[in-house]
């Protein structure tokens, strides 16, 4: 089987299994909140599974997820490296059992979580991503916040 992407689109997809974290992502969601007039997060707090945002008002955290490390389904980013699936397969499905570990538990303690796709911040779908992040925000009433 011949590589599926072109040699541009593989240097964008390489370019994005390097960075490590996803710090770019994470700046361009600042970028959008800010514009968005979306307030109230904060960074680096110290909750289970690290969440990039967390609304501790709302009780939402909110997740931006790299395509590549977290597997993102169909998604042209999530690219299987043909070389050494004995690494990356097992790393793969630690970081897919860790997130559902993490959703699972931050929802148990009574957050509300949100996981963003990186490849869902370009300009096209922002508004989308506002949108669900506005509901999580809004929804706070509706829910019963333990501890
Ligand atoms: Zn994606």
């Amino acid at each position: 089987m011949s590589d599926i992407f072109e040699k541009e689109k593989r240097s964008e997809v390489m370019a994005r299994i390097r960075g490590s974290g996803n710090k770019d992502t994470e700046l361009r969601l600042i970028t959008l909140l800010r514009s968005q007039y979306i307030r109230g997060w904060r960074r680096k707090v110290g909750l289970f599974g690290k969440p990039d945002f967390v609304f501790n008002r709302e009780r939402v955290a909110l997740f931006v997820d790299g395509c590549f490390w977290h597997r993102h389904g169909g998604c042209k980013f999530s690219y299987t490296p043909k070389s050494r699936p004995d690494f990356w397969l097992p790393k793969f499905e630690r970081n897919v059992m860790r997130d559902r570990l993490v959703t699972r538990t931050l929802r148990k303690a009574g957050w509300k979580v949100v996981r963003i796709w990186e490849c869902q911040l370009t300009t096209k779908k922002q508004a989308r991503v506002v949108a669900r992040i506005r509901k999580a925000l809004k929804k706070v009433g509706s829910r019963k916040a333990k501890v």
